[in-house]
């Protein structure tokens, strides 16, 4: 625990960075919104995941770890999930429930911590009927043909989140615009079910069955867990408007206060080799796909180069150099042991989390371990560990590294200690010749007072 270290976060609805104070130093709480489970996830979607587990660790580390609540939904209603069971031919829950499985592997697979508590919509359909009932009866709420519309005028501080003006709202609201809207920014907490849809008995006196909208969802799961009010909300930037704005509405006005959460955070859009990530483009990539050719450590180190609050171009090159540092690291600290997370490296995490700057003290921490500064070596060692690297030994890490790559290990180790034998022979034409050798296969040594290691050259 380290109670001094002052954290700071950007809050997207105040637009500043403030110290993080929380509500509750015993009970620390952070909602993040999470997948909705109708395939694999793609490596968009593992940037809310990585970020936010990176803010998990670091709570934890100042808070304890029994004082921290991190709460990440699954979303199990949705018209893309009904459309996707139905084009396997498989019930809705053999399909969430795989996708959630497939989930649960992939972060796992990039160094993520379970959160404390992983909701699914479908246990809350009572918690949501509740808060729609509220807003009925306070007036923020209305009954047209069998949906419930959340009435956006009845809130005078609607948008702040947002902040985006009225008229560029109601054009947003319009495309799907209903004629039972009493106001086009109107959007739905509950709507009647289709024949074939999952369907619930339904809040507000309404007698047909009906499914919740997406945003009621979340806002039943956060104070179902959390409570009316908590710390930190999370997602990605998209997820701003309409999502966050309208759980702000739902919460505020069901729970009559002024706040939902104290600090809203948002991390920006992936992109790949310069372009917006779609499948009709042919760069799109599961998490799933990428660990087949990446270890999950260098995925999630190529993630937090970049500060999570800026746009992200997802490329081959990063990915390579990303490998490259982990495999020095590993050489240089694998098999430190100790205790010590750099100070200088938690200033950096709790400057709204730099991860970019976390980068650069760890380079520094890594040319003095190299130089024999062990208190060095144990502290990159150890803060690499709280980020949630360094999980495989060091043997391990490049064994894997070899086998990855269509190389004989047995055959390099031979040659690299015939030229070991060489050079304490003198012979060095001869261990020359070998390096040659082994470099036209592909391989780089690496030679040290601890002996020589290889790896494949990329
Ligand atoms: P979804 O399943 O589409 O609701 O997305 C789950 C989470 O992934 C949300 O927090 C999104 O904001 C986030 N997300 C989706 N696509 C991207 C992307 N390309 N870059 C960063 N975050 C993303
Ligand atoms: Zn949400």
């Amino acid at each position: 625990m380290t109670p001094s270290l002052q954290l700071r976060l950007y809050d997207t609805l105040t637009r500043d960075k403030r110290v993080f104070v929380p509500i509750d130093k015993a009970r620390v709480r952070m909602y993040v919104c999470g997948p909705t489970v109708y395939d694999f996830a793609h490596i968009g979607n593992a940037r809310p995941v990585i970020v936010f587990d990176v803010l998990y660790r670091l709570l934890r580390h100042i808070y304890g770890e029994a004082h921290v609540t991190y709460v990440r939904n699954i979303t199990d209603v949705d018209d893309k999930i009904n459309a996707r069971a139905a084009e396997r031919g498989i019930s809705i829950r053999e399909l969430t429930e795989g996708t959630y499985n497939n989930f649960k592997a992939d972060v796992a697979a990039l160094g993520c911590l379970t959160p404390t508590v992983e909701p699914r919509a479908t246990d809350h359909i009572e918690e949501m009927k509740t808060i729609i009932e509220r807003l009925v009866k306070s007036g923020n709420a209305y009954v047209a043909e069998d949906n419930v519309l959340f009435d956006v005028p009845s809130m005078p501080d609607y948008g702040e989140l947002s902040k985006r003006p009225l008229d560029e709202m109601i054009a947003g609201s319009r495309v799907e615009v209903a004629p039972y809207k009493k106001d086009p920014q109107d959007f739905v907490l509950w709507k009647p079910s289709k024949p074939g849809e999952p369907g619930w008995p339904s809040p507000a006196g309404i007698e047909t069955l009906g499914r919740p909208g997406w945003h009621i969802e979340c806002s039943a799961m956060a104070w179902k867990h959390l409570g009316e009010t908590f710390d930190i909300h999370g997602g990605g930037i998209d997820l701003v408007f309409p999502h966050h704005e309208n759980e702000i509405a739902q919460s505020r006005c069901a729970f009559h206060s002024g706040v939902m959460a104290n600090y809203w955070m948002h991390n920006g859009f992936l992109q790949v080799e310069g372009e917006k990530m779609s499948k009709s483009l042919g760069n799109f990539f599961t998490i799933n796909e990428l660990l087949a050719d990446w270890p999950g450590e260098v995925l999630r180190f190529n993630m937090l180069r970049t500060h999570y609050r800026q746009p992200i171009d997802w490329t081959v090159k990063g990915l390579e150099e990303s490998w490259k540092t982990l495999d020095d690291w590993y050489w240089v600290a694998g098999s430190a042991v100790g205790d010590r997370i750099s100070n200088a490296m938690l200033a950096a995490l709790g400057d709204d989390l730099n991860t970019h700057q976390v980068i650069t003290v760890l380079h520094g921490l890594r040319n003095k371990a190299q130089g024999g500064d062990e208190i060095a070596r144990n502290e990159l060692a150890w803060s690499l560990r709280m980020l949630g690297f360094l999980r495989e030994s060091a043997a391990d890490w490049a064994a894997r590294r070899q086998t990855n790559a269509d190389v004989d290990a047995t055959k390099v180790q031979s040659l690299i200690d015939a030229r070991t034998a060489a050079r304490a022979a003198k012979d060095f034409k001869e261990s020359d010749r070998i390096r040659d050798e082994l470099a036209a296969m592909g391989v780089v040594l690496k030679d040290s007072k601890e002996g020589t290691t290889w790896e494949i050259a990329r």
